[in-house]
């Protein structure tokens, strides 16, 4: 067979050519804007070739600091498809972790958000690599800042090339994105992604047994543009032509909502936490989902109550799937196998809200810490290895690649069961699984009980030391607005669903819960913020 590369070019000019009436529908910082696949073309080769002009040479990095519009995605393109590498940054970091990855990445150039200037002024002086900004926003006009030089995307796009050529040197292995993910302790560590692994999973995204994502659907990514790519979605909904939803900055529940109903969007994609919002907005207001053919779920468990609620209230079908910085991000999705179609709705929920199987072109399996594989039982524990072409081998330049990398496996570090069926279940991180007198307690299954309960908007678990048992795991609860639950309540609550020993001591109710750049649960945080409250 031809060994014709897989770029990301390919998906761009794929675009271009054959769909270029379809739009992208972006929210920005004062409009919504509509542009075609030609416009974005366009806009895209401008863009790499005023890139080229201000010196980006082949593997060179472009950092982003931005929300996710059309912009965002005119760089995801015109940096790749001009032989650079699209970093894609955070822009929740803290100031030390964003001076770090920056540099480690050396930059060269820097595409920011004009709300998001602030962020870089306060640490310009600290970055060794960027020789240029450059702002987005509505305007060609730069605003004030203490940034010398600064250009405008808007200027820059207008003074660009549109016929410019894509790179046609471009080999298949090279580095057409990356990434960095917070570590548990110490500095982000960086993912590279290759052109080929781009291709593969936006193909893999788009089978029918997976999220089955084609030309027709209205595809919103929730999940911002610097997790994980957004999943890689602006380059599979690219890739075929779909429309593009771009919800903008600072997006709210309304927003998100509003934009689905006007729009009709088909598939969108982000963590629980925006879904529990979303759920509380659709109970308030009258918007039309019914274009919605599925939400896809990903990056911490969706709670059972979440899924039913979600879909017996507004008939949304859910999707949920599991994946890390480190695969791109696919690599398992909860579907029905179509002799299950027909078992009882509990069984059914039940299935679909395990992380589910691995998607075809990857592989999986569970180990023990004697490197054996478990029983596929759905009872015995192991952590989840993977292997594949859209999985990482290696955190650029960076020593603990050897901790996760070995014998040609990702070791996720994600602690898990598997059934007969090759159904993944996540049971906990493996710091985060809480072992109570010799037995383990999985923090997940009790925080998604406690988030079930009429009350409660958001719950974590966390262990703390114990003199008897040696770990203890405690709750920690926000109510929803106006709800309010006893300690006691919720205890008799979780009593119903577990063994006595797994339900925890204390309740605490908080405001909010710390959470991650992305949305997650801070454990590490909660730990340190409850062990006064516990004194
Ligand atoms: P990140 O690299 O920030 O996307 O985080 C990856 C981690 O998120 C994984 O290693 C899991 O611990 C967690 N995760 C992702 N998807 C799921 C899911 N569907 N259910 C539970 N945990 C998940």
């Amino acid at each position: 067979m031809m060994g014709t590369p897989l770029t990301v070019v390919d998906l761009i000019e794929r675009a271009e050519k054959y769909f270029p009436k379809k739009e992208v529908i972006s929210r920005t910082h004062t409009r919504t804007e509509c542009l075609t696949y030609e416009q974005i073309g366009k806009r895209t080769r401008s863009l790499s070739s005023a890139l080229a002009s201000l010196g980006v040479k082949k593997g060179d990095r472009v950092g982003t600091l931005a929300w996710n519009h059309h912009r965002h995605l005119e760089v995801y393109f015109a940096a790749p498809s001009m032989g650079a590498v699209l970093h894609t940054i955070n822009i929740r970091l803290s100031a030390e972790h964003l001076i770090y990855i920056i540099n480690h990445a050396e930059d060269k150039v820097l595409l920011i958000d004009a709300d998001l200037l602030p962020l870089v002024e306060s640490v310009k002086d600290q970055l060794n690599t960027v020789e240029t900004f450059i702002v987005m926003s509505d305007e060609k006009a730069v605003p004030e800042s203490s940034i010398e030089g600064l250009l405008s995307y808007e200027q820059i796009v207008a003074d660009g090339d549109e016929t410019y050529q894509f790179a046609r040197d471009i080999e298949e292995e090279d580095a057409a994105g990356m990434c960095y993910t917070s570590a548990t302790t110490g500095k982000p560590k960086g993912v590279v992604y290759s052109h080929r692994g781009i291709v593969l999973h936006s193909t893999a995204l788009s089978m029918a047994d997976t999220a089955a994502i084609s030309e027709s659907d209205s595809v919103m990514p929730v999940v911002p543009m610097f997790h994980v790519n957004a999943w890689g979605m602006p380059f599979v909904a690219t890739m075929l032509g779909a429309t593009q939803v771009l919800p903008g900055p600072r997006m709210t529940p309304q927003i998100i909502a509003e934009m689905m109903d006007k729009y009709d969007v088909t598939i969108s994609a982000g963590v629980p936490t925006i879904w529990l919002g979303l759920l509380q907005e659709l109970n308030k207001g009258t918007y039309d989902t019914s274009s919605l053919r599925a939400i896809l779920c990903g990056g911490s468990a969706a709670p059972k109550f979440m899924i039913k609620a979600f879909e017996s209230d507004f008939n949304i079908p859910f999707m949920h799937a599991y994946g890390m910085t480190e695969t791109t991000p696919l690599v398992t999705l909860a579907r029905l196998k179509s002799y299950q179609v027909d078992l009882p709705e509990e069984e059914r929920l039940e299935i679909r809200s395990r992380q589910g199987q691995v998607v075809p072109g990857l592989e999986i399996k569970v180990v023990k810490d004697n490197g054996e594989e478990v029983e596929a039982d759905g009872e015995e524990m192991g952590e989840l290895l993977v292997r594949g072409p859209w999985i990482a081998d290696e955190y650029y330049k960076d020593d603990r690649t050897k901790d996760a990398f070995k014998d040609g496996w990702l070791y996720t570090g994600d602690v898990v069961t598997i059934d007969e069926e090759g159904s993944i279940k996540i049971v906990d991180r493996m710091g985060d699984l809480i072992k109570s007198g010799g037995e383990w307690i999985s923090s997940v299954d009790l925080e998604n009980a406690l988030m079930a309960h009429p009350a409660v908007f958001e719950a974590a678990v966390v262990s703390v030391p114990d003199p008897k048992w040696q770990e203890r795991p405690v709750g920690c609860v926000v109510f929803k607005e106006g709800k309010e639950a006893s300690e006691d309540e919720l205890k008799t609550f979780l009593a119903s669903q577990f063994a006595k020993w797994w339900v925890p001591d204390q309740v605490l109710f908080m405001d909010e819960l710390p959470k991650t750049s992305v949305g997650k649960f801070l454990k590490r945080d909660l730990r340190e913020k409850i062990k006064e409250q516990l004194l």
